[in-house]
Order: structure tokens, then sequence, then C-alpha cells
């Protein structure tokens, strides 16, 4: 079997759409063979999706990913191959639950001023009880029809700077990279492209990053196209980062963006599945 690996996803215990069983089933069937499950924030569907995984002989790589503050930047650090029960990594997820939850309350309070009620109400209730993402209040607002669409819902109310834009500080990039290194795992910069760093922001971070102790950076993901890849196995190399790739797959809903559906990785850079 032609191994296929995808190490970054999203389940119903952050801001995904999929239980972590439909997850790994998803992904089973998309040919994948080695899949990490990397929720915002949380190690909380680890176990079931272990469960899942074994059923269907897929290796599962336990994963997080866990917003970070480096300058005035959040940036999204992917801990791969990492032990979930390790103290520090469970102190840093305990510390964002709590900067989650006060968040939510202050963009409810946002929202409700502009005479939008209910969402704290919403997403409460969302069906499972994970980590409150700016995805449940998109959810919210489209569902309510207060907006018609997922991206919309960013563009009016959610996104940075708009109008019920909470900013947040988050756990900074040093101590997740500590913390994920702590519990045994990889610490990979996710979606490096997507923080809209010029080159020389870009340079700053990755060796910020590489300084605290990290040792991977993301290369292909589910929308990058070939000179994308190009640039970042140029950065992987020069900063001597491991690669990985991940779909960063949320839903079903998105047809553009699928389980195991992602580019080879570039021979000239190191996988980082060779780090465990
Ligand atoms: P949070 O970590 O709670 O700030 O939420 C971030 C999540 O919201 C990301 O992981 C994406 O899944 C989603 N997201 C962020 N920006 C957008 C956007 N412009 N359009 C759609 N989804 C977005
Ligand atoms: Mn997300
Ligand atoms: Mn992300
Ligand atoms: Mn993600």
């Amino acid at each position: 079997m032609t191994t296929l690996y995808d190490l970054h996803c999203h389940s119903t215990n952050s801001d995904g759409d999929l239980s972590p069983s439909e997850l790994v089933e998803r992904a089973a069937e998309n040919g994948v063979t080695n899949l990490a499950l990397t929720d915002h924030d949380t190690t909380d569907g680890l176990v079931e999706a272990k469960i899942c995984a074994d059923e269907l002989n897929l290796t599962l790589i336990n994963g997080i990913e866990i917003s970070s503050q480096w300058e005035k930047q959040c940036l999204h650090i992917v801990g791969l191959n990492i032990d979930p029960q390790n103290d520090a990594l469970q102190n840093v997820i305990l510390e964002a639950k709590k900067m989650r939850q006060e968040r939510a309350e202050k963009i409810a309070f946002k929202l409700e001023k502009k005479g939008i009620a209910g969402a704290m109400d919403f997403v409460k209730n969302s069906p499972v009880e994970g980590m409150i993402t700016r995805s449940h209040f998109a959810n919210f607002l489209v569902s309510h029809f207060h907006v018609s669409t997922l991206q919309e819902s960013f563009d009016r109310y959610l996104g940075d700077g708009k109008s019920a834009f909470v900013s947040t500080t988050w756990t900074s990039l040093e101590v997740n990279v500590q913390a994920i290194r702590a519990a045994g795992g990889v610490p990979v910069v996710a979606h490096p492209l997507r923080y809209g760093l010029t080159a020389t922001r870009m340079r700053k971070m990755l060796g910020a990053f590489k300084n605290a102790g990290g040792l991977g950076m993301e290369i292909v993901t589910g929308r990058y196209n070939p000179d994308e890849m190009r640039i970042l196995a140029n950065y992987a190399n020069q900063f001597e980062l491991a690669g990985s790739i991940g779909s960063d797959f949320h839903s079903p809903k998105n047809k553009w963006i699928e389980l195991g559906r992602l580019a080879p990785l570039p021979d000239s850079v190191t996988p980082v599945w060779e780090l465990w």
C-alpha cells in the first residue's frame, strides 16, 4: 500500500464538521494511511480517533494546532506525535480554553451591541463540547440569516479588525513550542503563507520559531500551488526545518479542500515524519 500522509485536520472537538470517527473513516476512504488529527487547542478527539484508526488499520498521529502569540501576530503551531497526557501541554491547553471562553463572551457582547442577540447560547449549545472558535460564531451568523456565507461572516463581523473582532493575546510562541517539545512532539508552523508576512518578517518569524525549538513547517497544504511550495521548500532548507503536509480539512461542505488530496512533499525537503 502506498503511504499517504495528511497531518492537519479538524473534528467537531474544535471547528470541524465531522466527528473524529467520521474524519478517520473519510481519510481512509481517500487512501490516507497516516493521519494527524490537529484540533484547535485541544486533544480531546484523539482517543475516539485512535479507536477508529485501529479498526481501519490507519496510523493515527496524535496532533494539535495551538494558537500562539508572536509579536502582534497570531501564529498557528501544529504539534505532531505529541503525548496528549503531558502536563506542560495540558497547561497550555487549559490557558487557551480560558482565553477562548473569555473571548467568546466578548464577541457575543459586541454582536449584541450591533443588534444580533443569542450568539452565546447558540455557541454553548453546539453539538459537541469542544473549543469555541470564531467558526462557531460564523455558523451562528449564517444559520440565523445575519449573513449568507461563512466568508461573509468573517468579512463583516469576525475577521481581524472587523466589527465583532476581539483581539486576544495567546500564549507565546516560545511557551507553546516548548510545551510541544516537552510532550515529545514536533512543532510545525501551520500554513506559513496565510499570515500575510513580508519576506523579511517571514524570515524573522522562522528564525524566532527555530530559536524557540521549532522543528518543521508546512510546505504542502490543501491550497498551495507549485510556486508557493517551491518558496516554502526554500525557506525550510534555509532554516533547516523539516517539511510537513496537511490539508487543514474542516468540512465536506468545502469542496476545495479534501482529506489526503495533497501534492507530494518536494524531494529537497526532509519529511517531518522522519523526526519520530
Ligand atoms: P479562531 O482560532 O477561533 O480565531 O478561529 C479561527 C478559525 O476560523 C480558523 O481556524 C478557520 O477555520 C476559521 N477562519 C478564520 N478566518 C476565516 C475566514 N476569513 N474565512 C473562513 N474561515 C475562517
Ligand atoms: Mn479552524
Ligand atoms: Mn490554522
Ligand atoms: Mn487548522
